[in-house]
């Protein structure tokens, strides 16, 4: 764990070497993506080591959604980071005939990046593409619960980035508690919504600018005009991904009733499809990451409504994909944010009765939606405040580079990946430049009458 002192003496290195001017240049921002690219290229087998130390992860789910999922990230920006970076000249206005007006992307200065275990390399190094694009300095916090990938992010950012530039930071909630004390010019925070309140409420003390990316319960609604067997397989594969722990990952299913039980046969077919009819010893399937999570997701397990799964293996901290059926709003499982592979099951028979089971848990991050049928698709659409999501599919729409990503309320504020990230980590300076030989008289005191027909 790093000392107050070292973070402090970080800190001031960062804000001078921003000062420095180095950090805006263009060329500059697009060198340190290449490094970050051969950095993250040369510690491949050591990530997907430590993600697998941490929890398990299976090693092609590592590199599919951390190690794969940044590079293609470094490559989307990196063209375009250019035409983005660009002044942008826009209309002018009727009280200054002749004036120009500018946007320029102004970088923040130094940011505060905090992360959670969950991906545990992408989560820190998504939001890092996107300070360095901007143009910023950054202080990158892993989480404590996956010491493993802190360690190796720590040690590739050391040895291909000078810590004046952009330096991880280790440590438990003290330390996090203790950096989110300190005068950041900017602050990226992932993590649970009780947390980000934390964050937000730091950040007020010092008017620090900030996004927010949280999490909470995303429903997996299936409407009866639908091809089951291939919703089965996507709902299935979005729910185990990373053994549950997704931050978009369907959190509840809430299916028409006269397709339930068939939806349901279905998952189970698929279940054992993927990770054979006893999924504990699959070398796919991701364990809990740690004995409070694995203890608080079994708590959420009510056995008389368990229809498949429910066992345990407790040494290697990992729970069968369950799925309970019949679920209502009053379970306890109803109640959290899952954060596991339990699969609770809940039935519809109208939109109202749909709305008001979903609007129990507001703004969720995700919202996936089954139908063919148009005008049911726009009505939830519609009515439905959620952070993003898919039709017909769950987890893709975070694959899409040419779309931002994030949640609203409870479920987050603000937005990144892509243009996104350049956009959050780059405030928006408006400049007028005037003339310096026309002039409106009617804008001076005193006023005259003729000023109110301007
Ligand atoms: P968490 O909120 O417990 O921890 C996140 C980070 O905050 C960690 O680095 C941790 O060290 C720090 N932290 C914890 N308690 C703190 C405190 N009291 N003061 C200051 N810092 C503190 O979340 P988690 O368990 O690591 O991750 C799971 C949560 O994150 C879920 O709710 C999930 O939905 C959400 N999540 C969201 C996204 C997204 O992109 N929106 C992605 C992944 C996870």
């Amino acid at each position: 764990m790093e000392s107050f002192n070292y973070i402090d003496k970080v800190l001031e290195n960062q804000k001078i070497y921003f000062e420095s001017q180095k950090t805006k240049n263009i060329d500059f921002r697009i060198r340190q993506l290449d490094i970050l690219k051969m950095a993250i290229e040369d510690y491949e087998d050591k990530i997907i080591k430590a993600v697998k130390l941490d929890f398990n992860k299976c090693e092609f789910e590592t590199y599919e959604t951390e190690i794969g999922f940044v590079l293609s990230e470094i490559k989307y920006v990196r063209n375009k980071i250019k035409r983005w970076s660009k002044s942008k000249k826009v209309k002018g206005s009727l009280l200054t005939p002749g004036s120009k007006t500018y946007i320029y992307n102004q970088p923040y200065g130094v940011s505060l990046i905090i992360s959670p275990w969950n991906y545990p390399f992408q989560l820190c190094i998504s939001p890092l593409i996107g300070s360095i694009i901007g143009g910023n300095c950054c202080i990158v916090k892993p989480s404590e619960l996956s010491p493993n990938t802190s360690k190796i992010i720590k040690e590739m950012i050391k040895e291909y980035f000078e810590e004046k530039y952009i330096c991880v930071i280790e440590g438990d909630i003290q330390i996090n508690q203790y950096l989110l004390k300190q005068k950041f010019d900017y602050i990226f925070f992932t993590g649970s919504p009780m947390v980000g309140k934390i964050v937000m409420k730091s950040a007020a003390d010092n008017l620090i600018p900030y996004t927010l990316e949280l999490g909470g319960k995303s429903p997996c609604i299936v409407d009866e005009s639908c091809d089951i067997e291939l919703i089965a397989k996507r709902i299935v594969w979005g729910k185990l991904l990373n053994g549950g722990q997704t931050c978009i990952a369907p959190d509840y299913i809430i299916a028409h009733k006269n397709i339930k039980s068939r939806l349901i046969d279905s998952m189970i077919k698929y279940i054992e499809q993927f990770y054979t009819s006893n999924p504990l010893t699959s070398k796919d399937y991701t364990s809990v990451i740690n004995k409070r999570h694995f203890e608080r997701i079994v708590s959420l397990i009510d056995y008389d409504k368990v229809i498949y799964g429910g066992n345990l293996d407790t040494q290697n901290l990992k729970i069968e994909p369950t799925i309970m059926d019949n679920v209502n709003l009053e379970d306890k499982i109803m109640k959290e944010e899952i954060f596991g592979p339990l699969i609770p099951v809940m039935k519809f028979d109208n939109t109202e009765k749909l709305l008001y089971i979903i609007k129990q848990n507001p703004n969720p991050l995700a919202l996936y939606l089954f139908t063919k049928n148009k005008k049911f698709e726009n009505e939830i659409l519609s009515r439905v405040s959620f952070g993003g999501g898919c039709i017909n599919d769950t987890i893709m729409h975070i694959t899409n580079p040419n779309a931002p990503f994030g949640g609203i309320g409870n479920s987050g504020i603000g937005n990144y990946h892509g243009k996104q990230s350049f956009d959050t980590f780059s405030h928006k300076k408006t400049v007028m430049k005037n003339l310096a030989n026309i002039d409106i008289k009617f804008k001076y005191p005193p006023y005259t009458k003729k000023a109110y027909k301007i």
